[in-house]
């Protein structure tokens, strides 16, 4: 059965979508068929595959369809190369959590959904939006393990406990199973204070809190433009700072 894996945080702009990418173009080299999903309106991660949001809803549908249940995972699927497979989003994700509440169980709709491929993925890589609501929860509820990059400012990293407090209650009284893999402190600087006393801060209440720090992923603005490119920043700019950091986490994701 595949490693089911959460990418979250209730902010937007920390990396969710970029770590989601790179993770998934490195779990592929390592030879791991995995499947990603698009868990926020936004599609930023179904256009970083160089989808088009709405001519994939349109030929085959989204996680719309999947969250309704209008159609399956198998169904709306894109494969993108030989070992990794996108569920896309469109704008229309918005409206699905609020379609949710004639169901009996509308936390676990997306683990249901996800039962009948799990068996076919060594890995699932949930991408989502920046909220604490519904879809987030159907993907806790769905997942083995979270991951949480962070932005490394003060800021970012007060937004953590919030997170933390829901994963505490998905495990409490919806998914036993669910772990927090780690922190992953993302857009660092290293050499700016304020982001080395920031990740030092975070060091020390990750340890205090029995949480894993993963190691920072530094900034660069090739991030940016590859996102334009819709393709892997190490694909067009092999040298761009991360690379290590991703691979290592990639790594330790395949072993789970
Ligand atoms: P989220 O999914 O959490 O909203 P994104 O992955 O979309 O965040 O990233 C937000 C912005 O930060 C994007 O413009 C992205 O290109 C940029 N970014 C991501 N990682 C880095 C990095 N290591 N250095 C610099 N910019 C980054
Ligand atoms: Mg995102």
């Amino acid at each position: 059965m595949a490693t089911i894996i959460t990418i979250a945080n209730q902010k937007g702009g920390v990396a969710k979508t970029t770590s989601t990418r790179h993770l998934a173009y490195f779990l592929d080299l390592a030879g791991c068929k995995t499947l990603v999903i698009d868990n926020d309106h936004q599609a930023n991660l179904t256009q970083y595959f160089g989808l088009d949001p709405i001519e994939c809803e349109e030929a085959h549908g989204s996680m719309y369809h999947v969250i309704t249940g209008a159609k399956t995972i198998r169904d709306v699927m894109v494969q993108v190369n030989e070992r990794v497979f996108v569920v896309p989003a469109a704008l229309s994700l918005a409206e699905a959590g609020a379609r949710l509440i004639h169901e009996t169980d509308v936390n676990g709709v997306l683990k249901a959904a996800l039962r009948e491929v799990a068996g076919e993925f060594d890995v699932i890589l949930i991408d989502c939006g920046p909220n604490l609501e519904r879809l987030l929860i159907n993907a806790l509820v769905a997942s083995q393990w979270v991951i949480v990059p962070v932005k490394t400012d003060s800021l970012s990293i007060s937004g953590i406990p919030a997170l933390v407090s829901t994963i505490t209650k998905v495990r409490a009284s919806m998914n036993p199973t669910l772990q927090l893999l780690g922190v992953l402190p993302t857009i660092y600087h290293p050499g700016r204070q304020a982001d080395e006393k920031a990740l030092a801060r975070l060091r020390d209440e990750a340890k205090a809190a029995g949480i894993s720090v993963f190691d920072p992923i530094p900034a660069a603005t090739n991030y940016d433009k590859a996102a334009d490119l819709q393709k892997p920043v190490f694909e067009v700019f092999p040298e761009t700072p991360g690379r290590e950091e991703y691979e290592l986490l990639a790594q330790l994701i395949k072993v789970l």
